[in-house]
C-alpha cells in the first residue's frame, strides 16, 4: 500500500463527507446501506451515488452485496480520514517513506507545514490475530467488522496518552506531537533499534539504563510488556529512546509480575546470546535482575499519581470498580477537530458508546496480547525473543 499524501488534494470535500459518513455507518452496520451514507452525508440526491463510485475507483471503500447491499472502508479509506484530519491541523503536510513495518503497525516519515520531520504510525491491530479471538468471543455482534477501527483506534489513543505522560515523566521517549483515529504523530528518533546493534561500546551502560527505566515505569505504576530489543531505540552516543507501548498495563494488573519479568528475562536474553555480555551483581547491583516486586517496594500505589490511575492502564480498573477518571475526556477530544471546514466529525461523536463497550474492547486487546504471548511461547525459545517488530 502507498500512501500518497496529493491524493488528498485529488479528493473533495463531498467525497470526504461521504468518506466520514460510510466511517459512521459502520458504527452499527457491517455494511452500509448507499441510502443510509445518502442520508449521513446529506448529499442531494444522487449525489452520494456518484461520489461513492469515485471511493471505490480509488479503493478507500469496499462493496460487497452477498448478504446485502453495502459499503465499507478499506484500511487505506481509514489511513484519508485521519491523515485529511492531521493535514487540516498542519500536523502533516507529506507522507515520505515508510520507515516500519511492526507485526501491527506501518511507520512513515511525514513532514509537518514547517517542513520538520516526524513520524506517523499507523496502528493496524488485529491485522494478525484478530480472527482468531473472533472465533472465540462475541463481544461485539454486529460490530464485528467495525473492530479493527475501534482496537487500532484504541491502541493510538493509548500510545499517544502514554507517551506524551512518560515524556513529561522523564522517561526517554519520542516527544507525542498529535493522533487522529489510527494515527499517532511523534518526533523521529534519529536512532536504530537495539536489535540492530549487536557491537556495543559499554554494554554496561546501554544494560544498565534500560532496567532503570523498566524501574521508573514501574514506579510510575506501569509495565510496558514489551520491552525489548525491538522497541529500544539506541542512538550512537548509546542512549535509548524506549518506542511502542498502546499495551502498557497497571502493577495492579493480575499478570504484572509476570510480564515484567518477562521484559527483563528478554533483555538479560538478548544480552547474552547477542550482545555476549553476562549482568553482574558486582557492578549493577538490583538492576542487574530487577523484579516488579523490589522496583514498587516503598512505592504507595493508590497515590493518586501514579500513571497507572491516570491513564487507565489496563489492570488498574478491575481492581478499583469504577474510579477510573478520564484524563482527556472523548469530547475534549473530538472539539480538537472542530475547526475542520466541513464540520464534519472527527470520526463519530466519541470513541466509545459505554464505559461497557470500552471495558469490552479493552479485554479485547487484551486478549490479543495474551494469544501473542501463548503463540511465542509456541513457537518455542529460539527466535521468540519477544514480540519482535
Ligand atoms: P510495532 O508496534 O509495529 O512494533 P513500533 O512502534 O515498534 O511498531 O515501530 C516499528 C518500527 O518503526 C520500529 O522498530 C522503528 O524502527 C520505527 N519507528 C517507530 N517509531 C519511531 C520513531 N519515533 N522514530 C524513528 N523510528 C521509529
Ligand atoms: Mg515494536
Amino acid at each position: 500500500m502507498k500512501l500518497d499524501a496529493n491524493m488528498l488534494r485529488y479528493l473533495s470535500k463531498e467525497d470526504f463527507r461521504v468518506l466520514t459518513a460510510v466511517e459512521m455507518g459502520q458504527k452499527n452496520h457491517e455494511l452500509v446501506p448507499a441510502q443510509l451514507v445518502s442520508a449521513i452525508s446529506r448529499l442531494r440526491h444522487g449525489g452520494s451515488y456518484k461520489v461513492l463510485r469515485t471511493l471505490l475507483r480509488h479503493k478507500l471503500i469496499h462493496h460487497e452485496n452477498k448478504k446485502y447491499d453495502g459499503y465499507r472502508l478499506t484500511t487505506l479509506g481509514y489511513d484519508y480520514l485521519a491523515l485529511r484530519a492531521l493535514c487540516a491541523r498542519g500536523v502533516i503536510a507529506g507522507v515520505g517513506r515508510q520507515i516500519g513495518v511492526g507485526k501491527e503497525s506501518d511507520v512513515y516519515e511525514v513532514v509537518d507545514e514547517e517542513g520538520n520531520l516526524n513520524v506517523c504510525k499507523f496502528h493496524r491491530l488485529g491485522r494478525t490475530s484478530f480472527r482468531a479471538v473472533k472465533s472465540k468471543r462475541d463481544y461485539l455482534k454486529h460490530r464485528q467488522n467495525y473492530s479493527w477501527l475501534y482496537l487500532s483506534r484504541l491502541a493510538a489513543r493509548k500510545e499517544f496518552d502514554f507517551m506524551r505522560a512518560l515524556g513529561e515523566s522523564g522517561i526517554p521517549v519520542p516527544e507525542a506531537i498529535d493522533y487522529n483515529r489510527h494515527c499517532v504523530v511523534m518526533s523521529i528518533i534519529q536512532a536504530r533499534p537495539l536489535s540492530q546493534v549487536i557491537r556495543l561500546k559499554s554494554p554496561a551502560k546501554v544494560y544498565k539504563q534500560i532496567m532503570l527505566n523498566m524501574v521508573k515505569l514501574a514506579k510510575l505504576g506501569l509495565v510496558h510488556c514489551d520491552f525489548n530489543e525491538f522497541n529500544i531505540m539506541l542512538s550512537d552516543e548509546e542512549d535509548i529512546t524506549v518506542i511502542d507501548f498502546p499495551q502498557m498495563i497497571s502493577v495492579k494488573h493480575r499478570n504484572a509480575s509476570q510480564l515484567f519479568q518477562r521484559d527483563v528475562d528478554c533483555i538479560v536474553k538478548f544480552f547474552i546470546r547477542k550482545v555476549k555480555y553476562s549482568p553482574g551483581e558486582e557492578e549493577l547491583g538490583a538492576l542487574a535482575y530487577p523484579t516488579l516486586e523490589e522496583a514498587v517496594e516503598g512505592v504507595d500505589l493508590d497515590d493518586e499519581t501514579m500513571l497507572d490511575r491516570q491513564l487507565r492502564a489496563s489492570g488498574f480498573k478491575a481492581r478499583l470498580g469504577q474510579e477510573g477518571i478520564h484524563p482527556r475526556s472523548d469530547g475534549e477530544e473530538e472539539s480538537g477537530s472542530s475547526g475542520e471546514d466541513d464540520g464534519g466529525s472527527d470520526g463519530g461523536d466519541s470513541l466509545f458508546d459505554s464505559e461497557e463497550e470500552e471495558a469490552a474492547m479493552q479485554e479485547l486487546a487484551e486478549d490479543l496480547r495474551d494469544l501473542g504471548l501463548r503463540e511465542e511461547g509456541e513457537e518455542g525459545e529460539d527466535e521468540g525473543s519477544g514480540g519482535g517488530g
